[in-house]
């Protein structure tokens, strides 16, 4: 296995998002190539069914079908080995030792592609969504706000990951516009309900896993088989109106709030590339059940940043330095707790973190709690400020070995 020390012929200066250890996959085009997976080393972009047309993949048991469709799910479909072998054999493609590809300029052709030339498209048919809630300095600030400081956290939180099931079809690839949503809300309790521009848009800082098929429904995935189900992470815009959430969420949940997009980051880094930065998660007071507990590192050193640029703006203001370690429950436990009543799990589905929050101002994930519910404004480099987001902001997430994801608020359409 490449460690993150190898180097490729391909040039890849130090420090970037994507070098010969990451190996992200996801769906591009050109002017001449339909969508189609590929992966990213550096600044290009790698045409899987180019290399599979030149018989390179021999003995990986890949079909030229699966290589040229315009989602990632056929192989997916084909399960974690078949991705980790398929991972294994590019690294050694474009290894500085390996001449297999090196020294053929004309086959180098047809499968690089420059990162800049190409449009990316959402890596996967997204099956089913769901949405944890799994940063406790999210649910704690969330709880302080709107329910009782001394008694933040619900009692079922420290006992299960809690979550919802949200909408997979409105989930969009990085740099697709999202308009302001409409929707009914009561500005005052004194007031009747009003319907209008959401006044309260805002972002949530996560990270969400793509899984594997489960297993027949029915069946239950344990935490030592959870990763084995998981395919790769992408980075999470969970978009949210507070205030038409706060209106609607009783008894039910999340609904019109949330539903009307999120966006995610291009390239499902696989969980094989994030070995190495593997942490242990923090102790879990009370115990938690036994379907719950787990061995080994569960979380993962992966810093985040979240930048709000105002319109014809370069650059604006980064309001958050967070960190996907600063879950209280880890990947294994939410796939677990998901499946333990024989819920079934698809190719394709994808299971958002909850905001990631961290313990001190400055590492909050979203708007609510950085302007902690409107009462601290933030201020721009352009002078304006910022409680929630406006119009023509475009809010842009990082994270090493993700890239970005970035979305524009459009005005409302009433
Ligand atoms: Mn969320």
């Amino acid at each position: 296995m490449t460690n993150r020390t190898s180097t490729s012929w391909i040039d890849v200066p130090p420090g970037h998002d994507f070098p010969l250890a990451n190996l992200p996959f996801g769906i591009f085009s050109t002017a001449d190539r339909t969508a189609r997976p590929g992966m990213r080393l550096g600044d290009q972009v790698i045409d899987l069914s180019a290399l599979q047309a030149a018989g390179l993949f021999e003995g990986l048991g890949l079909s030229a079908e699966v290589l040229s469709a315009s989602a990632l799910n056929p192989l997916m479909k084909l399960g974690k080995p078949t991705t980790v072998a398929l991972r294994v054999r590019v690294q050694a493609l474009f290894d500085s030792d390996s001449a297999e590809l090196r020294d053929r300029p004309d086959l180098q052709a047809s499968c690089l592609v420059s990162a800049s030339s190409v449009t990316m498209h959402m890596p996967v048919e997204v099956g089913d969504y769901t949405d944890f809630y799994s940063s406790e300095d999210h649910a704690r600030n969330v709880g302080k706000m709107f329910r009782d400081p001394e008694n933040a956290l619900l009692p079922n939180w420290k006992h299960m990951p809690v979550g919802y099931h949200g909408r997979a079809s409105s989930i969009v690839v990085s740099g697709t516009p999202i308009r302001r949503p409409m929707g009914q809300t009561r500005p005052s309790v004194d007031q009747p309900p009003v319907f209008g521009p959401s006044r309260l848009l805002d972002f949530e800082l996560e990270m969400a896993f793509v899984t594997f098929d489960g297993k027949t429904l029915g069946e239950r995935i344990t935490t030592a088989e959870a990763e084995e189900h998981i395919f790769g992470l992408v980075l999470f815009n969970d978009w949210s109106a507070r205030d038409i959430q706060k209106w609607e969420y009783v008894p039910l949940g999340p609904f019109l709030g949330k539903n009307f997009g999120s966006s995610i980051s291009p390239w499902i880094v696989t969980l094989e590339a994030l070995d190495d930065l593997r942490v242990a998660g923090p102790k879990q007071e009370p115990e938690v059940l036994d379907y719950l507990k787990y061995e080994g590192d569960s979380h993962y050193d992966v810093p985040l940043e979240v930048e709000i640029i105002p319109e014809g703006d370069s650059s604006g203001q980064v309001v958050c330095r967070s960190n996907f370690r600063h879950m209280y429950w880890n990947m294994r436990q939410q796939l677990a707790h998901h499946t333990a009543n024989g819920c079934n799990l698809r190719a394709g589905d994808m299971m958002a973190s909850g905001t990631i929050s961290g313990p001190e101002k400055g590492s909050f994930g979203s708007m609510l709690e950085i302007s902690w519910r409107g009462t601290q404004p933030v201020a721009m480099p352009d002078g304006t400020e910022r409680k929630f987001i406006q119009d023509g902001d475009t809010v842009v997430m990082r994270a090493p070995y993700f890239g970005e994801v970035s979305g524009v608020i459009l005005p409302a359409q009433d």
